[in-house]
């Protein structure tokens, strides 16, 4: 699979610091940040600062330290916000995903019960 990154999208210009965000925690390889249009009382995208267009882009071929950075803002931004209870976390991927930024993200969605993610 070839992965083709546009480095217009609206993460890439987050990173470059061209448009604001409100950074929930940051770190060597990744930023975390509150999503715009927020699903629930705690919504944060957390992105790798690398050019990867989705989860699996990332998971094939990030280096470990990026992997690891990533999931240390993951557990960061979980520690941060109010989410003991629970929440989900979400990484829509492509066209079946219905994925809007090609910059790959998770969702961490929380702080009220959010039901089934599918019907059953
Ligand atoms: P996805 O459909 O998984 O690609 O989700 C993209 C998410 O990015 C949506 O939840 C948007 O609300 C969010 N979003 C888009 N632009 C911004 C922005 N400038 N700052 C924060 N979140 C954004």
């Amino acid at each position: 699979m070839d992965y083709i990154y546009d480095d217009q999208n609206i993460f890439a210009k987050i990173l470059r610091g061209e448009i604001p965000n409100t950074t929930v925690y940051e770190n060597e390889h990744a930023l975390a940040f509150k999503d715009i249009n927020p699903a629930a009382p705690v919504h944060v995208l957390v992105i790798p600062k690398g050019a990867y267009v989705s989860l699996d882009h990332f998971a094939r071929d990030a280096s470990p330290a990026e992997q690891v950075g990533f999931l240390q803002a993951v557990a960061e931004v979980c520690r941060l916000s109010d989410v003991e209870e629970g929440f989900r976390a979400i990484s829509n991927t492509r066209t079946h995903g219905v994925q809007d930024v090609p910059h790959y993200h998770m969702h961490i969605i929380g702080g009220k019960q959010l039901g089934r993610m599918m019907p059953h």
